[in-house]
């Protein structure tokens, strides 16, 4: 192969084509620009080329190619990292998306996916034996970079993070060699993939424990935003005590037409309680009555319905190509102050498509040592995102300033830290996903696996 230092020839290119089952793309071939876009519509980014690569020989066959040219590499999983960690100009973009095939071993309780699948692939192949692991609130995020960020999700209180589940991880290096990371093998670099947020290797495939999941109790119950202030002190008061079975969220966001809605009640601003109940669903709307029982709903759709179903449920809600911003706070109580810090900006958004998110961890995700992964947040009780959308790029820098507003009016009641998968930009990455115990380790990780940091995640904005 003709790959010249530093620089790539239109022979090394094609040598590299030669050696791909899937294709390659260069700017101006068919398919380049809609493979370049990610979820967010506000990252325009162009890589020197797109590997399609259809398994793990064609990501072997992109890597040494890489490192040969010493040419930065980006993974392409879902693509929906916010601050599109998946895309870097000038580098060589490896797209896993054609990767998502789940093999699914019923007896054993395991899933082998491979590293492009999406949720909604996993759930496909799980749901029809009852099994289900823990995956992301909507269906069509990548469960690669979601792992690699530790993953919270509907399921995470009573069966953990993804990061928890995940048995083993089969990862090609930044030089190009195969290796098994688990408890047992390459131990340190089995630690960094739980919750390090990448750039140790590309995962062309991910084993997850899965647990018997088959109905659940769900249900969307809306308020008027009025509201907001008495369900977020019984949210407060309620899920450090809930069962595990039990994950809920509170969004504020402008209510949609939805025929369980009064007219008069579209378009106006909301909150809505979102939960998720995998014990008995029969007790589902009884578990989440602390909450629900409060305020005075404007609608509510609640019932029983198939994990799988329940968890694609908010996927028309987040829709790719519009232009997002996102910024994540972590919090160890939620105090009246929070509440009246929180509420008035919530409720009035530079555009109306944008959302806020609050969270809650707990159960199986706080009885985890911190350490134990690169996920350093299971002690924090709560967390809200913020989710500034604007359909149009003219209003982008309207709903970033609100959302950097939120964020700074938050910060005197938060903890400090962010999780790694809802941080908007890929400065807060490098500074503020990890602990300094974990960022130490995570740098030593990389200058040991990658020390030429080709795979290293972009850490300007
Ligand atoms: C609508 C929406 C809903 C979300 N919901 C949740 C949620 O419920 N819980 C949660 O924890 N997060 C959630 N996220 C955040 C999401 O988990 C992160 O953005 C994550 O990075 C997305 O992974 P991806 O594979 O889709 O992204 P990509 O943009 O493809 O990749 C993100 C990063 O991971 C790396 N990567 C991806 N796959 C691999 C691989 N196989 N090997 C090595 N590196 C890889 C990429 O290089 C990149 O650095 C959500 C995001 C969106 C947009």
């Amino acid at each position: 192969m003709s790959v010249e230092s530093g620089h790539t020839t239109a022979l090394a290119w094609q040598d590299l084509a030669k050696a791909l089952r899937g294709s390659l793309l260069q700017r101006g071939d068919a398919g380049y620009e809609s493979r370049r876009r990610v979820w967010n519509g506000a990252i325009d980014r162009c890589p020197l080329a797109i590997a399609h690569c259809e398994d793990a020989d064609d990501v072997i066959a992109a890597v040494k190619f890489a490192a040969a040219a010493h040419l930065p590499m980006t993974v392409r999983g879902g693509g929906h990292n916010v601050a599109g960690l998946a895309v870097r100009n000038d580098a060589l973009m490896l797209d896993l998306g054609a990767m998502n095939h789940v093999e699914v071993n019923a007896q054993a309780r395991t899933a082998r996916v491979g590293g492009g699948a999406l949720w909604r692939d996993v759930d496909a192949a799980t749901s029809p034996h009852g099994l289900a692991t823990t995956g992301g609130f909507v269906s069509t995020t990548g469960v690669g970079g979601y792992t690699l960020g530790g993953g919270v999700g509907w399921l995470m209180r009573r069966c953990g993070l993804a990061v928890d589940n995940l048995v083993e991880a089969d990862v090609v290096l930044a030089d190009g060699r195969s290796v098994v990371a688990s408890e047992r093998e390459h131990a340190d670099l089995f630690w960094g993939l739980r919750g390090g947020a990448g750039g140790l290797g590309v995962v062309t495939r991910y084993t997850y424990r899965l647990h018997q999941v088959g109905d659940v109790g769900a249900g969307v119950v809306f308020y008027p935003v009025d509201a907001a202030p008495a369900l977020l002190r019984a949210f407060r008061a309620y899920t450090p005590t809930a069962p595990d079975a039990f994950t809920a969220m509170l969004v504020f966001t402008t209510a949609p037409p939805l025929p369980f809605l009064p007219a008069e009640a579209h378009g106006k601003r909301v909150v809505a309680l979102a939960y998720c109940w995998s014990g008995d669903p029969a007790e589902g709307v009884r578990i989440a009555a602390p909450i629900s029982g409060r305020a005075e709903p404007l609608g509510r759709h609640e019932g029983i319905v198939p994990y799988a179903a329940w968890q694609q449920s908010f996927d028309a809600a987040a829709p790719s190509g519009d232009h997002y911003y996102w910024t994540t706070s972590q919090f160890d109580a939620f105090d009246d102050a929070l509440i009246d810090a929180l509420v008035p900006l919530a409720a009035a958004p530079a555009d109306p498509a944008s959302e806020v998110h609050v969270h809650h961890l707990g159960g199986e995700v706080a009885r985890i040592a911190n350490d134990a992964t690169a996920f350093t947040h299971r002690d924090s009780p709560f967390f809200i995102n913020v989710i500034g959308r604007a359909g149009a790029s003219e209003r982008f820098a309207a709903v970033r300033d609100w959302t950097r507003g939120l964020r700074t009016a938050l910060a005197p009641h938060a903890r400090g830290g962010m999780q790694p998968n809802f941080a908007g930009e890929t400065a807060d990455l490098g500074a503020r996903a990890h602990d300094s115990g974990a960022r130490e380790r995570l740098a030593a990780l990389r200058a040991h696996y990658d020390p030429e940091g080709l795979l290293a995640p972009l850490r300007g904005t």
